[in-house]
Formats: C-alpha cells, structure tokens, sequence
C-alpha cells in the first residue's frame, strides 16, 4: 500500500519506521529537515513537501502535536493551500495526532465534502508502543473506515478500539489522558514522600508497583533517574513525551469539561502543577519531571 506520513517525531518517526519495515511503500515529511534526515538515514523516503508526499497515496498519516498543526497542514495557512485540496478522492486520512475533538469533528466533515475518508485516531503507549508496534489507538468515525484503516494500524499497535463517531477518539484519549497526568503527579509523590525518609527508590517502586498503588508509571515509566533505565528520567527526560503537551491535553480535558459541567477537580489541578512545571523552563522536557515539583533539591 502507498501510505504518505507527516510528522516523524518522537511518535511519528517509529510509527512510520514500522510501516516501512511491514513492507509499505512510504512517502514521509516533517517540518524539521533535522527529523528529515535522522528518518532517511534509517531507510525511509522523504518527500520535498507534505503535498508532494500524498501525491498517489492510497493512506495519508498525520502525526503532529497540536489542533493548529493539523488545522493549517489540512486547511493552510498564511495563504498557502491545505493539504486537503491536494488528497485525492477515495484516500483515507488516519490523524493521529491528540487534538480538540472539534477539529477532528471540523476534518472529517471537510474531507467527507471532497470524497476523503478521515478518521482520528490517537494513540497511547508512549514511545517505547511506538518502537515496539504494541500503541493502542482510541479511533473516531465511520466503521467502515475504521476496517479499511486496520491493517495499517495492526503494524503500528496491539490495540484498536471503536470509540464511536468522528471525534470520539479524541475525547476517549483526553479521558485517559487525564488520568495518566494525574497518576504520574501521584507517583512522583509516593516516591518523593519515600525518598524523604531515606527508603531505596527501586526497592520502594517495587513494592508499591506490587502492591494496590501499582500503575503505569511504576510499571513503564518510573518519574525518578535511575530506577529503570530506559525511561525518560534516566536519559536527562530527553524524549518522551513532552511536558508542553501533557499541559496541552489537560488543557483540552478541562475546556471538555467546562463544556459538558463535568467536575474534574484533580484534572484541574494537575493542569495547574504541569503549567508551573513548564512555566519553570521544563516544557520541553519528558512530562515525568513533574517530579521536581516535589523533589528535594540535590
Ligand atoms: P513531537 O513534537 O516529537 O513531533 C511532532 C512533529 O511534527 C515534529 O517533528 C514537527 O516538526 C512536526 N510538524 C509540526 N507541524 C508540521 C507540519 N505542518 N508538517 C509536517 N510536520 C510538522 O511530538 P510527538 O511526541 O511525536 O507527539 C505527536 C502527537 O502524539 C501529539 O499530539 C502528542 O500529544 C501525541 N502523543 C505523544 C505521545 C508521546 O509519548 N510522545 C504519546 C501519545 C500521544
């Protein structure tokens, strides 16, 4: 299958190495020529222009971090025509990306008009589901879209979940979303607290991860440098996945929430601690340094 992906970041790049390795014919961009070349290097095809990557392309992937990159990639900007005038009729669009249920809703009724299938569909799992194939994607849309996109999605994860019409993906991913950035404030806590009165961190981590505080981060993605090794805190949180973007799907949670007059007090909160964390000059670093917030200083 001709499949063209844009946006090989952190997520992005091991999804479409996985593609490639399944045997698909890919055509890939990203904005960056640095995440370019790091890709062609391992054998993927690089496209010159998003445009020119979706030129025959049977599947277009979108892997980008925020609505407003989807909006002007799909719908253009400062003048520039959307990539959505260049998709040919009959292609499906899989957007991967977490972002505003709205503007899934917003593409999906775009595309549908120009005879374009789209589908969100984010993911979970981190970047180790990425490198591994094992992400779980929430998708939104039409099922028979969703069958038409599942053989492509089985190469890039282990879990495919129908979560209901175009947009529902999204809200299923804030949800979850949610949850692991409250976990993870949680976490680094329960380790700090331990820390504090002079317990081993991996004896500690191991005994709650065994124990009813078990979670994913005790179990993938311990907050603290050195108690697995290859989480991000002990690669200086470099990768991963990006503070500014844990701040930026809580803050969709909490504008879902304001909309629907749900309660989602920890929600809050934890938007709140992450946006103090990233205003501290922590943004671009592995969301799991929240953990300084509670961290005696070294
Ligand atoms: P990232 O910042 O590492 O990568 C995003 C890439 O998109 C960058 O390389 C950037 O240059 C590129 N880009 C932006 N606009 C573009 C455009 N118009 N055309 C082409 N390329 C463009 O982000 P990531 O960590 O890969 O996350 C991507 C999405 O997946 C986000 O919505 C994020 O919330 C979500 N997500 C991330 C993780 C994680 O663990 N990192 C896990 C689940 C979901």
């Amino acid at each position: 299958m001709k499949i063209a992906f844009i946006g090989l970041g952190n997520m992005g790049g091991p999804m479409a190495l996985n593609l490639r390795k399944a045997g698909h014919a890919l055509s890939a961009f990203d904005l960056s020529a640095e995440t370019c070349k790091k890709l062609a290097a391992e054998g993927v095809t690089i496209a010159a222009s998003a445009a020119d990557a979706v030129a025959g392309a049977e599947v277009v992937i979108s892997m980008l971090p925020a609505s407003q990159h989807v909006e002007s990639l799909y719908f253009g900007s400062e003048g520039e025509p959307g990539l959505l005038e260049r998709i040919e009729p009959g292609t499906l669009v899989i957007d991967s990306s977490t972002i505003a249920a709205a503007t899934s809703r917003k593409l999906a009724q775009a595309g549908a008009k120009r005879g374009v299938a789209v589908i969100d569909a984010p993911v979970s799992g981190g970047t180790g589901g990425a490198i591994a194939g094992t992400l779980t994607f929430m998708v939104g849309g039409a099922p028979a879209d969703l069958e038409r996109a599942r053989p492509v999605l089985e190469k890039m994860g282990a879990n495919i979940f129908h979560a209901g019409d175009a947009g529902a993906g999204q809200t299923a991913k804030i949800c979850n979303n949610m949850l692991l950035g409250i976990l993870m404030i949680g976490t680094s806590e329960a380790i700090a607290l331990g820390v504090a009165n002079g317990l081993d961190p991996k004896v500690l981590s191991e005994i709650m991860r065994r124990s009813s505080g078990g979670n994913w981060a005790l179990e993938k993605y311990n907050p603290l440098p050195g108690v697995m090794e290859n989480a991000p805190a002990s690669k200086g949180y470099a990768g991963g996945f990006g503070t500014d973007l844990m701040l930026k799907d809580l803050g969709l949670a909490q504008e879902n929430a304001a909309a629907v007059r749900a309660a989602t007090p920890l929600g809050g909160l934890a938007r709140n601690l992450y946006a103090a964390h990233s205003l501290a000059g922590h943004g671009a670093l592995d969301f799991s340094s929240v953990i300084k917030l509670v961290q005696k200083a070294a």
